[in-house]
């Protein structure tokens, strides 16, 4: 499905982005797995990558980092020849009431969850204008649609990627480039992993299918947003959250 295409995929060495990159392999895409510290897990990834039959490299870049993004789309295009794909996926938290939320907590989540966006998605636009073909898959998330007591910059920096994906997605269209994101709602990864069995029950009770997601449940959507058949689909956030956000 999607043989011949390169996908960039951040934060990639774990969790979600690990998936995502597993899955746009397993459909022919060639995979560069960004990675902002952990070398040996997004080897891992590249291996697993390589082992089924795909071809895949790993590369150390920091989002929230313009030099850094700049010299991974480059190494990226060098290495595989063209770039259709960017999964901006790439995140933080650092939860907090806000009158106990330090200034470096807002701005740490602000800089990687929406700057980063930015950034990556403004380094791969020149490269996605010439080949007149592009595809943004931008990972939200169900609370920046609903707020989440606690999380101010988070659902900031979320809501604010929904609004990016909107607004780049009418700049880019007449290019053939489109722009989508996709809202999860409560997946089980290691950003979860902390949260004590009493939260994981109560937020239990307001997923309609009553179970929480899967890395696994993420990525095939994002794998739909990226093929052919959602060729006609631009600015949309789909909620891939258990119906969590149904209202
Ligand atoms: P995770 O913590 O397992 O993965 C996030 C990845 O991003 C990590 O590999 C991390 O190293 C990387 N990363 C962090 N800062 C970076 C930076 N500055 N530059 C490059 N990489 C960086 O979490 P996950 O659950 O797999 O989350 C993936 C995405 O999905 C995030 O954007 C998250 O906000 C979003 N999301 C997750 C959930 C959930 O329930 N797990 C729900 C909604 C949205």
């Amino acid at each position: 499905m999607l043989n011949g295409k390169v996908a960039l995929v951040t934060g990639a060495s774990r969790g979600i982005g690990r998936a995502i990159s597993l899955q746009l392999a397993k459909q022919g895409a060639k995979v560069a797995v960004n990675y902002a510290g952990n070398e040996a897990k997004a080897n891992e990834v590249v291996e697993e990558i390589k082992a089924l039959g795909g071809e895949a490299i790993a590369i150390k870049a920091d989002v929230a980092n313009v030099t850094d993004v700049d010299a991974m789309v480059k190494e990226t295009i060098k290495t595989f020849g063209s770039l259709e794909i960017l999964v901006n996926n790439a995140g933080i938290t650092r939860d907090g009431l806000i009158m106990r939320m330090k200034e470096e907590d807002w701005d740490a989540v602000i800089n990687t969850n929406l700057k980063g966006v930015f950034n990556c998605s403004k380094a791969v636009t020149r490269q996605m204008m010439k080949q007149r073909f592009g595809r943004i898959v931008n990972i939200s998330s169900v609370v920046g649609v609903l707020g989440n007591a606690g999380q101010a910059n988070y659902v900031a920096a979320k809501a604010g990627v929904i609004g990016l994906t909107k607004s780049l997605a009418r700049e880019l269209a007449n290019r053939n480039i489109t722009v989508n994101a996709v809202a999860p709602g409560f997946i089980e990864t290691d950003m979860t992993d902390e949260l004590s069995e009493d939260v994981k029950q109560e937020l239990l009770k307001q997923i309609p299918l009553a179970k929480l997601g899967q890395a696994e449940d993420i990525s095939a959507v994002v794998r739909f947003l990226v093929s052919d058949d959602a060729n006609y689909m631009t600015g949309q956030t789909l909620h891939v959250d258990g119906g969590m956000a149904m209202n």
